[in-house]
């Protein structure tokens, strides 16, 4: 299998690891594969764990490729906590894909963790010291972080806004030391996301530092993250169900599209909603078929904070048309009012507490009418409860649980160095880490 930009302008194309070494094609485009692969839920008999679906799953997009031979040992690694779907109480209710008991509670645990595993085998093939550069609003840095703490060969710079993060997220990507630094930003995730890309656009600090990036349009990050949603429809076809539909918390398109993906692949899958928060143009775009990103807006579920979705282009190259993707999917653009009320009713209702996210999604099922209701719907969590305490808490009005792995992180001593949002200043900080060996 190999991999083309969006854009177009390769027609060779270039094998998975390589897109996943490079994260962006040359011409600025994201890169997809040259085919869809078919499976049938037959294709997965004896696999029995999320880890040997995921390899099963993956075996397609990683055929002919350098690390192709690790793939099962990556997905392993990668994979190694649970992931359950939890049912809720009562009829109709919908189901809970857990996505949160990874190392830093969020799913972004199960990409950054993959994109590890493979970036850690291409190093031991070309040797080259590498620098991974993080803008994150949130859950990224954090996960990146904990997949690449003291792995010899690599570093991780983190850039986060000042403020714009939950005092816990913020306590989880600043508390790693090692080879790993963290910065805090006196501006925008926009202004992170601009310091990052103008050092990767300097060739000479590029080489210098082998500068890599981790975000979310990394194939690397996007393929593993198939896994659950294959895992899970396989377990409601065993069980005899009909295909259950996902409702995901929605920002930059990732999980989406990897749901779109697996979907497209022929698994059992029904219907997608995609919960967007106030950053709307998904919605938009499916209601007027014009494609108008705007600059981010904060809301509560600020990991979804996205005015421009990065992963659209991938999303547009699977449905290449407008009734195209109206048929695949819907988008429901969630208040912070309502994202409140979700967590609010969450005990009484569910007795669960829920992440603004993960609540966003909520509110999108609890919306809909009876008939869509009583369907099978997998709302899918991707972030526990217990990051947000600040919000949750008071809402909620009780306290949330610490989950084992948070505490483990909240326990060690966090710094941050204060940074402007001035890209010729990250950029002298970046040198002064070329002095620092790996
Ligand atoms: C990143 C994130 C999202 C959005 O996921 P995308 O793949 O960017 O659409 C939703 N919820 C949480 C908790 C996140 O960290």
């Amino acid at each position: 299998m190999r991999y083309h930009s969006t854009r177009g302008n390769d027609e060779a194309g270039v094998p998975v690891s390589e897109a996943i070494w490079r994260g962006l094609a040359d011409d600025g485009g994201l890169y997809v594969p040259d085919s869809v692969p078919e499976m049938r839920t037959t294709d997965f008999e004896g696999c029995g764990t999320m880890q040997t679906v995921a390899a099963r799953l993956l075996a397609p997009f990683f055929a002919g490729d350098a690390i192709e031979a690790d793939l099962a040992q990556i997905c392993d690694e990668a994979l190694d906590f649970p992931m359950p779907v939890v049912p809720l109480p009562g009829s109709p209710a919908p189901a809970v894909l857990e996505l949160f008991h990874g190392p830093t509670c969020a799913f972004k645990d199960v990409g950054a963790r993959f994109l590890a595993g493979c970036l850690i085998r291409l190093h031991r093939r070309s040797g080259r010291d590498t620098t991974i550069l993080v803008a994150t609003s949130g859950d990224t840095g954090g996960a990146v972080a904990a997949a690449f703490h003291n792995k010899p060969g690599f570093r991780v710079v983190v850039l986060y806004p000042r403020g714009l993060v939950s005092p816990r997220q913020a306590h989880q990507l600043a508390c790693w030391g090692g080879n790993v630094r963290t910065y805090e930003v006196s501006g925008t995730f926009d202004d992170c996301q601009r310091m990052v890309k103008s050092a990767f656009s300097d060739p000479e600090l590029s080489s210098l530092l082998g500068l890599n990036s981790a975000n979310s349009i990394n194939l690397g990050r996007l393929l593993p993250q198939m896994s659950y949603y294959a895992s899970a429809a396989l377990e409601w076809n065993r069980r005899g169900e009909p295909a259950p539909g996902f409702i995901i918390p929605t920002g930059n398109l990732g999980n989406a599209f990897a749901c779109a993906l697996v979907r497209a692949m022929g698994l059992p899958i029904g219907p997608m909603a995609l919960a967007t928060n106030a950053n709307r143009p998904v919605p938009d775009f499916l209601e007027t078929g014009v494609w108008r990103p705007r600059p981010s807006v904060p809301t509560l579920a600020s990991a979804m904070d996205v005015g421009d979705p990065s992963n659209m282009e991938r999303l547009q190259w699977l449905f290449p048309d407008i009734d195209c993707l109206r048929s695949a999917l819907t988008s429901v653009s969630v208040s912070d009012d309502e994202i409140r009320t979700a967590i609010r009713t969450g005990g009484d209702r569910w007795r669960q507490l829920w992440c603004p996210h993960t609540a966003a999604a909520v509110h999108v099922w609890e919306s809909m009418d009876l008939a869509s209701r009583r369907r099978p719907w997998i709302v899918v969590a991707t972030a526990h409860p217990g990051k947000f305490d600040t919000v949750v808490e008071p809402l909620a009005g009780e306290a949330v649980p610490v989950p084992d792995a948070l505490a483990r992180l909240l326990a060690r001593p966090a710094s941050a160095r204060p940074l402007e949002p001035d890209p010729d200043a990250f950029r002298r900080e970046l040198e002064s880490l070329s002095n620092e060996p790996c």
